[in-house]
């Protein structure tokens, strides 16, 4: 596996897998810096490819693709978790890679995710590992009467997800998974949700940004407000959680924790992301150093920003066809607009950010 001997200077050239809006924002952050980008998506027409030094269209599973794409970088990252076990340790036999092999396996799945979260004696929602319909159902008697059966692998807002109030609908949501591996979540009566957004360097420093709170629709992420109603003392332990969980992985970069505020105000761990989150958007213009330059430093070597917010935020997503108002969107605040061609619904087109002045540190 190579490692990072010293950092990349300015000319030099991240990788990054994946050319989403997440990838278009990390190339713009490092060009910033100085630092040329190659991205590599498995479709031509990728958002990020049209702010980018260099593009590589292939399959993700190309191996002869990757090595060429390798080839051509001084550290590679990633916008999203899902490349395949053997690409990632093909691409980590040529080229530094951060995030690690490690932490992307442990994530990529939720039953060896929540396993983990669960052995650093953090809480999550109560799950139970469901293979047949039978496990569906056994899983189902050891809830209070309602949950949310999940696939192990490959969900995002929302896909792969079925809630349930009886043993006979679990077993039924799991048979329409069509045998995909899956975990019985019990359902959370949570107050809100929030998130802690945090990097760690590969010497070891930590910067967490102050966690924000979410609101979905449609499962998707409609908004994220800082500060949340955590409060102070509670803000502190999101980010200690995000430390621990940062620390055990040895990750390099940054990682999104989602978190369900109970209504007694426990913090429950939902889900690690391994990269750059939708609700840490907003940190491009509230904060001295954004999650995305955040992130490049950590795989370039760079020491961290100082994640510090110098203002309150709200972020909306732009999903869909809203899009078509950009130009009265234009007016209410800092408008992002990821150059994607077709408005599909549920599609996330932009974001917008309104700042306020600071009213906690
Ligand atoms: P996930 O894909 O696990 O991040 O879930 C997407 C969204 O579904 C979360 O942000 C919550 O709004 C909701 N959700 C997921 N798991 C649970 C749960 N165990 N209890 C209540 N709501 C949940």
């Amino acid at each position: 596996m190579k490692t990072l001997n010293k950092p990349v200077p300015p000319g030099g050239t991240i990788g990054i897998i994946g050319g989403g809006q997440l990838g278009r924002m990390l190339a713009l952050a490092a060009s910033r810096l100085g630092l040329r980008t190659c991205i590599y998506n498995d479709t031509p027409d990728a958002p990020a490819f049209q702010v980018t030094d260099q593009s590589v269209a292939a399959p993700y599973d190309d191996l002869a693709a990757l090595t060429g794409f390798a080839e051509s970088c001084d550290a590679v990252t990633f916008e999203f978790e899902n490349l395949p076990a053997h690409a990632i340790a093909h691409l980590a036999s040529s080229v530094w890679v951060a995030p690690g092999a490690q932490a992307l396996a442990i994530t990529q799945d939720r039953l060896s995710e929540k396993t983990f979260v669960e052995t650093l004696g953090l809480k999550t929602a109560p799950f139970f590992e469901v293979s047949s319909a039978q496990q569906a159902r056994d899983a189902f008697a050891k809830l209070n009467g309602r949950g949310i059966l999940k696939t192990r692998r490959f969900g995002y807002d929302g896909k792969g997800q079925a809630k349930v109030s009886s043993a006979d609908e679990a077993a039924k949501a799991f048979e329409s998974f069509k045998g995909a591996p899956a975990i019985l979540e019990g359902f959370v009566d949570f107050e809100y949700e929030a998130s802690v957004v945090a990097a760690r360097g590969g010497d070891g420093g930590f910067a967490a940004y102050d966690p924000p709170e979410n609101e979905h629709e449609n499962h998707i992420l409609r908004r994220s407000t800082v500060p949340s109603r955590l409060g102070a003392a509670k803000a502190e332990e999101a980010k200690a959680i995000a430390r621990r969980i940062g620390e055990a992985l040895d990750y390099v970069g940054v990682f999104a924790v989602e978190l369900f505020v109970a209504k007694d105000g426990a913090l429950l761990v939902n889900e690690i992301a391994p990269r750059v989150h939708n609700t840490g958007h907003w940190t491009i213009e509230a904060c001295a150093c954004s999650q995305f330059e955040q992130h490049i430093r950590a795989v370039a070597g760079w020491p961290l920003g100082d994640p510090a917010r110098h203002a309150d935020a709200v972020m909306e997503n732009i999903i869909g066809a809203e899009v078509d108002a950009w130009e009265s969107l234009s007016k209410g605040g800092a408008l992002h607009l990821y150059g994607k061609k077709e408005a599909r619904l549920g599609r996330k087109m932009g974001h917008l950010t309104r700042l306020k002045p600071l009213t906690k540190a």
